[in-house]
């Protein structure tokens, strides 16, 4: 198991169309919603993360936009989120307790989480052999397995010290 840096070394250039925040400018622009202003913060701010953020993170941050951006409310913050996952741009992990993360849903860099119960931190980890196990497994089960997401809850090692 693979502990992954919680920062998405950005940048590494978008020239084919094949980056996440063009894939979901695009789609929302498709989907009829009007381009720029909040919805191109939030953008911005997700594609760089290397792994999902609370609701509540992303108000902190787009809250307090200093680079002479607007900030960004709550609600709009959530009525985004919801058009980005109606449109699976993003992903939601449930962290417990009704808490919710989001993260940009990208084919590269698949990954899931751990998810600490006391002091609520997510790392994120990859895994090739759970990888094949999920691939095996969906070969054995007559069910179509469309997407997966694995979420370990415990303690992580500050707070098991
Ligand atoms: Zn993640
Ligand atoms: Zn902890």
């Amino acid at each position: 198991m693979v502990p992954i840096g919680s920062q998405h070394d950005h940048h590494h250039g978008c020239a084919d169309g094949a980056c996440w925040a063009e894939r979901a400018t695009d789609a929302l622009a498709e989907a009829g919603y009007r381009r720029g202003g909040a919805r191109a913060s939030l953008i911005a701010l997700l594609d760089d993360q290397r792994c999902a953020l609370s609701a509540a993170e992303i108000e902190e941050t787009l809250g307090t936009a200093g680079d002479g951006a607007r900030p960004v409310a709550r609600a709009s913050i959530y009525r985004i989120l919801e058009e980005l996952e109606a449109l699976k741009l993003i992903t939601r992990v449930e962290v417990g307790q009704g808490l919710a993360r989001f993260e940009a849903h990208r084919s590269e860099g698949h990954h899931h989480h751990m998810v600490c119960d006391a002091c609520g931190i997510v790392i994120p980890f990859e895994d090739p052999e759970l990888e094949d196990s999920i691939q095996r497994l969906a070969r054995k089960v007559t069910f179509t397995v469309a997407e997966h997401d694995v979420v370990l809850h415990g303690s992580c090692a500050e707070c098991s010290a």
